[in-house]
């Protein structure tokens, strides 16, 4: 037998503690354990409500400095981030020798991209690397750009013009390179993505090379870009990973009254609210939020996580109890892959963002911070699935706004050109996924190269 092929290479997947990390990159190791490479994911202790990733998947844990949920729910990101970059290299390698002795030898370690030190890890360790980014393409080449010293930030221009990118104005640009003293070390944080990845073989990016074409392109002339997503779970997409229901490893417990109530409505009226599992609205932003609900007379569902709940409008709950659902998480894919969904007002994280398009549902973008601006723009100007949200004078996104946005999207004259968009969009993310598609392609040439050992250190 060919000794190539009895080796089963292993790959240790390091994300970072946040759900719209760990979502992705979860998936991203089911692929590849479907395609016969061992995987052992690891997350800091305690950092999961629940731990049931199947498919051939071994969760272990390392540390980031907290070792508790208790300890880490109130700190700071940019305290967390740091205190990770301190305890995690030792703890991964501390992993890696036990792996290693345990007769389960790591070949690659795939690391997010929030934290470059998994690179430097496999490096000293004589393994191959990869960095995983959780961000669309188009963003990526904005940090890149950064990176290189070709884009100055702040950025103070009315249009920025770069390779791969429709111009954009400062308000569809990621707020960190026009506002970087505001979020003290976000910008650092970002633009250090690329730290060690022109050396790395392999930059994979959960997108879809169809969606961003010009940024992809324009990125694979420096870097080896791999787009391997939608890394969501392959029963809303090809279908071929037959127990890959949902991501299964959750930060949040979701409530599961949301199916019952949806199977109540009819075909596309509902208004799915949801801001992920970070944003932190003002009261008044929740208020001006509240108050379009009420007034658009439509169903709707909304994600208040607990942390944000005391910031609703008194008696709101009870008020809306006749039309509305609030439910502190759910299972967002369930929920926009269910029929009776009709719009999505979305923060427009990327993950959201790429989950909505994959299963064809318009979307309201109100933009929080980071490079949910430019996400949100991609879905109104390039994608052409949603519309964009503006906020007044005073930053704040309106109940006026708001609700012209939900009528424009559910039934506004140009509705039926957008969800005739999604419905294209979700077939072609659908069709990256499955056999032979873009996404899959690559997947696959990640994982022949591993295979034939050609991935050694670069
Ligand atoms: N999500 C969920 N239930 C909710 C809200 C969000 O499962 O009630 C998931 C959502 O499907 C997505 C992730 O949490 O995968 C949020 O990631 P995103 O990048 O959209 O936003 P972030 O939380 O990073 O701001």
């Amino acid at each position: 037998m060919d000794p190539k092929t009895e080796h089963k290479p292993h790959c240790l997947i390091l994300p970072y503690p946040g759900q719209g990390h760990i979502n992705p990159m979860i998936e991203f190791s089911k692929r590849l354990a479907h395609k016969g490479i061992t995987i052992t994911f690891a997350v800091p202790q305690g950092a999961l409500t629940s731990s049931a990733a199947g498919n051939n998947i071994v969760v272990e844990t390392i540390s980031d400095g907290y070792d508790s949920p208790t300890a880490r729910a109130d700190v700071d990101p940019r305290e967390h981030l740091l205190s990770f970059k301190k305890a995690g290299p030792e703890s991964t390698s501390r992993l890696i020798e036990k792996l290693r002795e345990g007769g389960r030898p790591v070949d690659c370690v795939v690391c997010d991209a929030f934290m470059p030190w998994g690179l430097a890890v496999a490096k000293s360790k004589g393994l191959s690397g990869a960095a995983f980014f959780t961000q669309a393409s188009s963003v990526n080449v904005i940090y890149y750009n950064v990176f290189k010293g070709l884009l100055k930030v702040p950025v103070t221009e009315r249009e920025t013009v770069l390779p791969g990118l429709p111009p954009l104005a400062i308000s569809d640009l990621p707020s960190f390179v026009v506002d970087p003293e505001k979020y003290p070390g976000a910008l650092e944080l970002l633009v250090g993505q690329f730290e060690g990845v022109e050396d790395s073989h392999f930059m994979f990016v959960n997108s879809v090379y169809e969606l961003e074409e010009e940024a992809n392109d324009w990125m694979k002339k420096s870097i080896s870009v791999k787009t391997i997503g939608p890394a969501i779970p392959s029963i809303y997409l090809d279908k071929r990973l037959q127990d890959d229901t949902n991501y299964g490893l959750s930060m949040f417990k979701p409530d599961d009254t949301c199916m019952k109530w949806l199977q109540q409505r009819s075909p596309k009226s509902v208004i799915y609210v949801s801001f992920g599992s970070m944003a932190k609205l003002e009261k008044h932003e929740m208020e001006e939020l509240a108050t379009a609900l009420k007034l658009t007379g439509k169903h709707f569902l909304w994600v208040v996580r607990s942390s944000e709940v005391s910031k609703l409008p008194e008696n709101f709950s009870d008020e809306a109890s006749g039309k509305g659902l609030i439910v502190s998480w759910c299972s967002q894919l369930e929920v926009l892959a269910h029929d009776a969904i009709g719009c999505f007002v979305t923060h427009c994280g990327w993950n959201s963002t790429l989950e909505a398009l994959s299963l064809g549902v318009p979307m309201v973008g109100v933009p929080w911070w980071s490079d949910q601006a430019m996400n949100a723009k991609f879905v109104m100007d390039v994608w052409k699935v949603g519309v964009k949200a503006c906020p007044n004078e005073e930053g704040v996104v309106g109940h006026e706004e708001l609700v012209s946005c939900v009528k424009h999207v559910m039934e506004g004259e140009r509705a039926g050109e957008m969800r005739e968009n999604a419905r294209k969009w979700k077939e072609l993310a659908k069709g990256a996924v499955d056999e032979g598609g873009s996404s899959d392609k690559n997947i696959q040439d990640f994982i022949s190269t591993l295979m034939g050992g050609a991935m050694s250190q670069k």
